[in-house]
């Protein structure tokens, strides 16, 4: 085939070109040439024999290097695509250390007749990663290796002890783990949770501490990355104290390793990540595998004619997948986080008042629509979704089209062709997990709609095709899962479909957003208060805080600070040799590591006091007050009451089983206070002078940006019933819920009155303007920080009394900030033009979900002017400089 043909799957795609008017983009990416390099020669022969017993003839050039650095002792930062074997380039040096400890202690003991403290002299690795799941999928992987390598040598084991280590290890595998485990497989809750508070227990295995492999890394972001950023400062701050004794083989401190996705700048965020200078650690990004022929398509769905009656079944079921019924989650563990960053969200646009002019088939649907033609047809693919929910309905939506489509009945070609489509997520047991990789491997299954659960480590290849059913986030997961497709060199289709969104609309519209633009920074803060406090307590609770110690976490002046306040409000003692943690209570239940804004509020049956799910705490007000729709599983529930637990925190919701032909919407009131006299940042957009000596510039007719720190007041006020499925209002009701204050930080512009005016704005106007011009711009901010709008949230006022202007305020929707704000603050310009290009190019006649409309609006989308949002960001951007 030509080198620029596309792949023939795309016909396949293309309905035969029935479906040719929803392709916005063909963009064919030439295969690449793996290149070799030899094994080095420090390896241990035997891990060598076993990763060649499993077809590893020799490392691709990127996993030597990076395996050579990390021997000499050199943090690496291992940034290449997904299945380019990052694996091997941790485990090859990180192995091969423990091993040539072992056998100096063998070498030793009998040389001193045993009296050397032999636990000292082993080495020891930790390998951190954000899921159980993926730990469990490790150790497999690690002990296939091992296997391998026992059988190379004739059935000789290899010694070494290997074990997975996290919440749900039972208290005697503990203690085994911490007297004897080389190598131990975990998560950062676990970290904090457990093995740093008590660390004393873990003290032989952090005395002996080589290597820390970081996996995954990307998916610390935000809050969470914050947070694991300080975990990893800990550690290395115990490993140091007990590696203190002489000869220990951690004596110099463990050695990291951070392998992610491909991301901007891996070198600068590895060591943000794990508290070192930049150039102390080495990037590795020059990906030496092979990689296949890719066709890569971008598709907007069509239009809905409506009538088509499996369209209408599907779109039925979509109902609730709105704002309000928005509370299924299946985490009760709240470490057991298997699909990573995942939000539930609508695929459903939401739709207030009139149904929007022509509304867009659901991503969902039409992914299920495109997997049941390329099942069909015989491809393997993966289908892609942004929600749990979503994977669930476009396997059953898939299975029903095939049916349709090829006919239903035992032994029927449809009903075969069903049974070779199923769902993948997290939350599902191991076994169940592994046996569907299984029947993805061998094609029993050939269509899979997953979360990215799946994008993590999973070991699945040989697939024809990838869909991609809404922005996954970030370039760098959709590369993460449009290189499920093809891999081993083979050819591969990939399909990116689009929501409607502001920002899946944008993308489609503009594909060099997609494979010119740069890929995203992984971005979060340490020196985020909120999240630095707790840290410090927990730290101070491990071992007394010195002084001369402050910098491993942070500016040490800022940290002086931070200290002081921790000691006036109690938390910490003041002592001359540093500071204290003198209460029972354990210090790292202060740290909410995963952000979830206090523990889970529980849904329970009435009647039987059964546990139906969880909700966050944070969108408890919305999703579970007294009358809310609660869907669990298919069953409908309707809630009665929201209880408080004596500190004023929720803790339960009560729920009975309900059958109701309505769901229901929740309203907020939020406003928005800056919470210093002077913002952190600020810069003003002023008209140019004129040419010649004349009139200055109206000081007035300027825009003024803000970043700083904001405090965020809301209040859930009342909820909607509206019938299903056309969303008829059935009744309003108020609530009386507390008001909750976030303090958290905010990017703001504001404009003074004469402007809005000379853009054409009435005062009629104003508050709908700003308020589209606000939603789009939530939508967009994602293009330019690792943030979804659901990270996010906004406030537009026509006058806010602390700017005295018209103002736009978006703000990260947890404590303290996450770092998103600040993105858009740098980035104003080019993230206003993408928000005006953004409404600019939707077809729309008045607004819809794909520009101007959110689907977490808390005052149901109005007032919404789409056209005054237009004319506003044109004026604001007349005085923008240029990019
Ligand atoms: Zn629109
Ligand atoms: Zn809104």
């Amino acid at each position: 085939m030509p080198d620029g043909a596309p792949s023939p799957l795309l016909d396949v795609l293309l309905g035969g070109g029935r479906r040719a008017g929803s392709v916005r983009h063909v963009e064919v990416l030439p295969a690449r040439e793996g290149v070799r390099a030899d094994w080095p020669s420090w390896a241990d022969p035997q891990l060598v024999a076993g990763y060649r017993e499993l077809g590893v003839e020799r490392p691709w050039a990127h996993q030597a290097t990076a395996a050579e650095a990390l021997h000499d002792r050199r943090h690496v930062a291992l940034a290449t695509s997904t299945g380019s074997g990052k694996s091997l380039a941790f485990w090859l040096p990180a192995l091969t250390g423990v091993r040539e400890d072992a056998l100096d202690r063998a070498a030793a003991s009998v040389l001193e007749a045993g009296r050397i403290e032999t636990a000292a002299r082993r080495g020891s690795v930790l390998y951190v990663c954000p899921t159980k799941a993926l730990a469990a999928d490790q150790l497999s992987a690690l002990e296939r290796v091992l296997d391998a390598s026992g059988r190379a040598a004739g059935g000789t084991k290899v010694d070494l002890r290997v074990a997975t280590c996290d919440g749900d290890t039972g208290f005697e595998e503990r203690q085994w783990v911490r007297e004897h485990a080389d190598v131990v497989l975990t998560n950062p809750d676990f970290l904090h949770f457990a093995l740093l508070p008590d660390h004393q227990r873990w003290a032989r295995l952090l005395r002996s501490l080589r290597y820390v492999v970081v996996d995954e890394g990307h998916a610390y972001r935000g809050v969470f990355g914050a947070h694991v950023a300080l975990v990893l400062r800990r550690l290395r701050r115990l490993a140091t104290y007990y590696a203190r004794v002489p000869g220990a083989p951690g004596a110099s401190g463990p050695t990291f390793a951070v392998a992610s996705a491909t991301t901007a700048d891996p070198s600068a965020t590895a060591a943000r990540l794990i508290g070192v200078a930049p150039e102390d650690v080495l990037t590795v990004d020059d990906d030496a595998s092979p990689v296949g022929r890719k066709t890569f398509v971008l598709w907007e769905p069509p239009e809905l004619p409506g009538g088509d009656p499996l369209e209408a079944a599907a779109g039925l079921r979509h109902a609730g997948d709105t704002d309000a019924a928005l509370v299924e989650s299946l985490v009760v563990d709240p470490t057991a986080h298997d699909d990573l960053g995942l939000v539930d969200e609508p695929d459903a646009p939401a739709v207030v008042g009139d149904a929007p002019d022509r509304p867009r088939r659901s991503a969902t649907a039409e992914a299920a629509h495109l997997l049941a033609d390329l099942v069909a047809s015989g491809a393997r693919t993966l289908a892609f979704t942004r929600s749990r929910r979503g994977a669930e309905s476009v396997a059953s939506a898939t299975q029903d089209y095939l049916r349709h489509a090829l006919g239903s009945g035992s032994g029927s070609d449809g009903e075969v062709a069903a049974a070779s489509v199923a769902a993948y997520r997290g939350g599902f047991l191991p076994e169940e997990r592994r046996e569907l990789e299984e029947a993805l491997r061998t094609g029993l299954v050939r269509g899979l709609a997953t979360t990215n659960a799946l994008e993590l480590g999973v070991d699945v290849s040989g697939l024809d095709a990838v869909l991609v059913a809404g922005w996954p986030g970030t370039r760098m997961s959709l590369w993460q899962q449009a290189g499920r497709a093809g891999r081993a060199g083979a050819e591969g289709l990939v399909a990116f479909v689009a929501r409607e969104d502001p920002l899946d609309t944008y993308l489609v519209h503009h594909p060099e957003a997609i494979f010119d633009a740069p890929l995203e920074a992984t971005v979060f803060d340490p020196s985020n208060p909120y999240v630095l406090a707790p840290h410090l307590c927990a730290a101070a609770a491990e071992l007394p805080l010195r002084a001369d110690e402050l910098d491993r976490f942070g500016d040490p002046a800022h940290l002086r600070e931070l200290l002081d306040v921790l000691v006036a409000r109690g938390a910490l003692r003041r002592r001359t040799s540093g500071w204290y943690w003198t209460h029972a209570r354990s210090a790292a239940a202060m740290a909410d590591l995963r952000g979830s804004g206090g523990p889970p509020v529980r849904v329970v049956e009435e009647e039987t006091g059964r546990l139906l799910g969880t909700v966050d705490a944070a969108s408890a007000d919305g999703s579970v007050h007294p009358g809310a729709v609660y869907v669990h599983q298919g069953r409908t529930f309707v809630v009665t009451a929201l209880e408080a637990g004596p500190s004023g925190e929720l803790e339960v919701a009560i729920a009975e089983p309900g059958t109701v032909d309505y769901g229901t919407w929740s309203r907020t009131t939020t406003t928005i206070r800056l919470a210093t006299e002077e913002p952190l940042l600020a810069r003003t957009w002023a008209p140019a002078p004129p040419p010649v000596d004349g009139d200055a510039p109206s000081a007035d007719g300027d825009v003024r940006w803000g970043y700083g720190p904001v405090e965020v007041t809301s209040q859930v006020v009342s909820f909607q019933r509206r019938h299903l499925p056309d969303l008829r209002i059935l009744s309003t009701e108020e609530l009386d819920l507390p008001e909750r204050t976030l303090p958290t930080m905010a990017v703001w512009w504001s404009v003074p009155t004469g402007m809005l005016g000379d853009a054409g704005l009435t005062d009629e106007s104003v508050p709908g303007a700003l308020h589209a011009a606000e939603h789009a711009s939530i939508g967009l901010l994602p293009l330019l920080a690792t943030c979804d709008r659901w990270d996010l949230g906004g406030v537009s006022t026509a006058l806010h009394v602390d700017t005295e202007r018209a103002t736009v305020f978006v703000y990260d929707g947890l404590a303290g900030g996450a770092g998103f704000a600040e993105r858009g603050y740098h980035l104003g310009a080019t993230w206003l033009r993408a928000t005006r290009d953004a409404v600019r190019s939707c077809p729309c006649s008045d607004g819809c979900p794909a520009c101007v409309q959110s689907p977490k609006c808390g005052n149901y989308n109005n007032p919404l002017d789409k056209h005054g949002a237009l004319r506003l960001l044109d004026a604001v951007l007349a005085l923008a400089p240029p990019d």
